[in-house]
């Protein structure tokens, strides 16, 4: 287990992280969401031991790590960008950690196939790493960071460079990769979608702070906060005299019988359903209907009031 007890970093004037206590349980993905410049890094880095404190603690199995040097934490990286070593093969690249550590080579070939199997790579051993593309170079990246077996595995933006297509399926890869291999992961992301695909546990960071913890689906339905609604992609946060509200995209209806007069403003279709806005007493909003309408058109809706969470100020 590890956890960050009111960890603090600050770099001249700034405040990087600002009192963050995160706990990390074994098998367990959390998933660091925030906007650029919240201090999603500087968390990894501290967990890692690549980042000093300036108060608080690292602890890791119940014992305090944060003098602990980084090798000694039984902790993985990954990031962005995989930096492999270009002169040498994907066999050597994912063996690397292993050297370092002393197995022998019989040993290191058995892990490395191992590894290589595991991100979907069999037979890649001998290639040579400028041969690869982005995405098989993440998956080799992805074999290097776990071929030593790091107990947690932390994971910087590690698509952010990929095109849209090879994110998606990474994404959805990674978590039954790191549950086969029991491995705990911080995932840190600026992109809702993938938090909610990954995570086991969503933490929302916003400015050194970490807002709230929660499983996503639990998080999506009750943010509390109006940062955290937009951090998730709620749009319709709204204020009807009684208090501040976030109203979910699915939670409309047309209905006759329904309590909210609305004009249609825009409609786009999206397959499965329309993308609605339209303007109300309420202010502007968005839903998913299963029709569509013309602009201007006017239309009695019903909203389903599970579908409604308060929000309390940030
Ligand atoms: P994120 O990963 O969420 O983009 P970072 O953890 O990289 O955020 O940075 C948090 C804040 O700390 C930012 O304002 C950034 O400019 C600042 N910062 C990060 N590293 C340093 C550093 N080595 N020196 C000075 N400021 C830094």
């Amino acid at each position: 287990m590890w956890e960050l007890r009111d960890a603090s970093v600050r770099f001249g004037s700034t405040t990087a992280l600002d009192g963050v206590d995160l706990r990390v349980d074994p098998g367990e993905i959390v998933v660091i969401l925030g906007p650029s410049g919240c201090g999603k890094s500087t968390l990894l880095r501290a967990l890692a031991g690549l980042q000093p404190l300036d108060r608080g603690n690292v602890w890791i199995d119940g014992r305090d790590a944060t003098r602990e040097p980084p090798h000694t934490r039984g902790i993985g990286l990954m990031f962005q960008d995989p930096t492999l070593f270009p002169h040498r093969t994907v066999g050597d690249n994912v063996a690397f950690g292993l050297r370092m550590l002393g197995w022998d080579r019989a040993a290191r070939a058995d892990r490395v196939a191992e590894m290589l199997d595991l991100v979907g790579l069999p037979d890649f051993a001998a290639r040579a790493v400028d041969t690869l593309s982005g995405g098989e170079a993440q998956r080799v990246a992805l074999a290097r960071s776990l071929a030593p077996g790091p107990r947690l595995l932390l994971l910087d933006e590690p698509w952010a460079a990929l095109d849209r297509t090879l994110r998606d399926r990474l994404t959805a890869e990674i978590p039954a990769l790191l549950r086969s291999t029991g491995t705990s992961a911080v995932h840190v992301t600026h992109d809702h979608d993938e938090a909610f695909a990954i995570a086991d546990r969503v933490a929302v960071m916003h400015r050194g702070r970490v807002l709230r913890v929660a499983p996503p689906a639990e998080l999506f339905a009750d943010p509390r906060t109006a940062t955290v609604a937009r951090f998730l992609g709620h749009e319709n946060i709204v204020d009807d005299g009684a208090g501040r509200r976030v109203i979910r995209r699915d939670a409309a209806s047309v209905d006759e019988q329904g309590e909210l007069d609305v004009r249609v403003t825009g409609c786009r279709f999206r397959g499965d359903h329309h993308d609605v806005t339209v303007a109300s007493d309420l202010g502007t909003l968005r839903f998913h209907l299963d029709r569509g309408f013309a602009i201007g058109a006017a239309v009695r809706l019903h909203i389903d009031p599970d579908r409604v969470a308060p929000l309390a100020d940030d």
